[in-house]
């Protein structure tokens, strides 16, 4: 993807974006919280989250926002979508 040179996100900080298997919560906590400061200044979260929005990633924080985050963001805009018809 043409705004991946530019990502915050480097393969040395990779493993913060997954969730390992049997994480348990304090420590998916400190992981995301650790990835989202630095989503915060990556100059291309809005390309990175709309990416994994428009095809639907599952698994991993993307754009800044958690798997659950971007369901519920999914949600949220069909929501206004369905208003807005
Ligand atoms: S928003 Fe976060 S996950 Fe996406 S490219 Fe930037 S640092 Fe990486």
């Amino acid at each position: 993807m043409s705004w991946e040179p530019d990502a915050a996100c480097h393969s040395g900080v990779a493993a913060l974006y997954f969730a390992p298997y049997a994480e348990c919560g304090p420590e998916r906590e400190l992981r995301e919280r650790a990835a989202k400061a630095i989503c915060a200044r990556c100059p291309v979260r809005r390309q990175c989250l709309e990416s994994a929005m428009s095809a639907d990633i599952r698994y991993g924080l993307w754009g800044g926002l958690t798997e659950d985050e971007r369901r519920r963001e999914r949600r949220n805009r069909a929501r206004r979508r369905r208003a807005m018809a």
